[in-house]
């Protein structure tokens, strides 16, 4: 066996890239193109796999190369279906990704990761507790689809920016991928969802891009005073600049975005937040998401409201913001800490 970090990984070159590698390696170019289909449109992570390519092919690229720097730590499988997964960088950094399937739709939803830890340190955040690590290459962020698909031998159809770290933190990488994502794995921008706390020059940017995502605001509350204390970024970018930005994003791309809104019980779920909640977005092309507060630990100070508030909160919401579409998320995969904000690579190194 060859000394895996003595080998170039291939994951993530485009064609002519890998094409002019083939060559510099005396490898037909042609085996690139065979290569790449493998490892794009099948999924495939090994060279043993690829059944076109002669047993002796197969043991040369394998002694040259490897595909992909992740490697699978961890595997957990919620009673709904909902899997989670713990991938070990190359530099032994921990990064996490979620599997969600919906009984009323076919397709597959992964929640993917964009930088370890995250330097926006919403009080009640799981992986802001971290506090910044490190940005993910565009590469780890693509791999972690192309590693769930091997594994599961499927194919995701969503992608949503919803696991670890602030996207908008990491642009380029998340750009390249989103971008990627559409021409190696064949995801397009329409079913890619970038969730943001709200960075404003980055909202700003991603209207010029000419890309179809759904753009998704961490919202958590419609008054500075309170979002100041849950989602601190907004002491830079204060509430009335970020929703300009995120109206400028729909005039510009024609797409409608979504506000997500986690419902903390005693902060931010009284009739009056509900109020204000629905009467900011009453001129905003978009969807409401109430997402109920998932604990991640046993002594968490945040708790969610009961049902019957988190009901009479949504019917408020829906009356203010001029009827607009509200959904309560249903929280998936808790029994394994794989929802929303519980991600945090439990094995902190
Ligand atoms: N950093 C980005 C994307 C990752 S977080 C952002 O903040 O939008 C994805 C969503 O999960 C955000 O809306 C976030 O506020 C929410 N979230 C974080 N912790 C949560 C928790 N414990 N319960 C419910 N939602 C949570
Ligand atoms: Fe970062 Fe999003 Fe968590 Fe806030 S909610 S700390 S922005 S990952």
């Amino acid at each position: 066996m060859p000394d895996e970090s003595l080998l170039k990984n291939i994951f993530g070159l485009n064609l002519s890239e890998l094409e002019s590698l083939f060559i510099a390696e005396s490898i037909e170019k042609f085996r690139a193109k065979q290569v790449f289909k493998w490892i794009y449109t099948k999924s495939v992570r090994t060279f043993e796999e690829m059944t076109d390519l002669s047993a002796k092919m197969q043991a040369e690229l394998s002694s040259k190369f490897k595909i992909g720097s992740l490697s699978l730590i961890e595997r957990q499988v919620s009673s709904d279906g909902t899997k989670k997964y713990l991938f070990s960088l190359s530099d032994g950094n921990l990064v996490e990704s979620v599997l969600m399937c919906f009984s009323d739709r076919d397709s597959l939803t992964a929640c993917i990761s964009s930088q370890i830890g995250c330097a926006v340190k919403c009080p009640f955040c799981s992986t802001g507790t971290l506090g910044f690590r490190k940005n993910l290459s565009s590469d780890e962020i693509i791999e972690q689809i192309q590693f769930i698909q091997n594994l599961e031998k499927l194919r995701v159809s969503n992608i949503v920016f919803m696991g670890q770290g602030e996207p908008l933190n990491n642009y380029d990488s998340v750009i390249k991928a989103t971008r990627d994502l559409g021409s190696l794995i064949g995801i397009g921008a329409r079913h890619i969802t970038i969730s943001t706390s709200g960075v404003v020059p980055q909202i700003e940017k991603l209207a010029e891009e000419d890309l179809q995502v759904t753009l998704a605001l961490s919202l958590h509350d419609a008054e500075n005073e309170g979002r100041d204390y849950l989602v601190p970024i907004n002491t830079k970018w204060k509430i009335a600049e970020l929703m300009q930005s995120m109206k400028n994003y729909v005039k510009k791309t024609n797409r409608r975005v979504t506000i997500e809104y986690v419902l903390l019980r005693g902060l931010n779920d009284s009739n009056e937040k509900a109020i204000a909640l629905g009467k900011l977005c009453a001129d905003l092309h978009c969807h409401i998401n109430l997402i109920p507060y998932n604990q991640s630990c046993s002594d968490s100070e945040f708790q969610r409201p009961s049902n019957n508030r988190i009901h009479y909160f949504s019917m408020l919401v829906k009356q203010y913001s001029k009827g607009k579409t509200v959904i309560v998320r249903k929280e998936k995969g808790h029994d394994i800490k794989a929802a929303c904000g519980q991600l945090e690579s439990s094995y902190r190194t």
